[in-house]
């Protein structure tokens, strides 16, 4: 794979709440990998919300396993994951990809029925890519208050733009 064609997603959605549940299933995943913070909540909330939960127990209902991962704190991720249960990986190193490969190789998951759920395109994406999995790109929930992540965003639509994907 080309450099740059590891930043792009290999699907974008609005908001997680608007992937069909089913998305994942009809496209050959069988591991969904998820992103937390500004993808499933925003930095303040500490467990997910009803609507996140509900959603990812329907994705669950068409077979897909879920884990998270994450470059927050591993008491961060396991109060997030305390009523999902899912295997985490936190402090995960994100775009190094050496933590995703362990936590797929603990889950038994093929890179080609694997994919990463994320918000951004030098963390999530190119993790993903490093790891030889898909990417899905959601837009960050909630940026206010952070100007280097805004600063990131910009420069993550531009690069989005360039290449026919926003
Ligand atoms: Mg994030």
């Amino acid at each position: 794979m080309k450099s740059k064609k590891m930043l792009l997603p290999d699907h974008i959605f609005e908001d997680v709440l608007r992937i069909d549940p089913a998305f994942f299933a009809d496209n050959g995943i069988r591991y969904l990998i998820s992103d937390i913070d500004n993808t499933l909540a925003t930095y303040a909330e500490a467990v997910p919300s009803e609507r996140i939960r509900a959603w990812l127990d329907a994705v669950g209902e068409t077979g897909v396993s879920v884990a998270l991962i994450s470059n927050n704190s591993a008491s961060r991720v396991a109060r997030f994951n305390g009523p999902l249960g899912f295997p985490v990986c936190s402090r995960a190193g994100k775009p190094f990809a050496g933590r995703l490969r362990r936590l797929m190789a603990g889950l038994g998951a093929d890179p080609e029925q694997t994919c990463l759920l994320g918000d951004q395109l030098f963390t999530d994406v190119l993790c993903a890519h490093r790891a030889g999995i898909r990417a899905v790109l959601v837009d960050s929930i909630d940026v206010a208050g952070r100007p280097f992540l805004r600063m990131r965003k910009r420069i993550e639509a531009r690069i989005l733009r360039k290449n026919g994907l926003k």
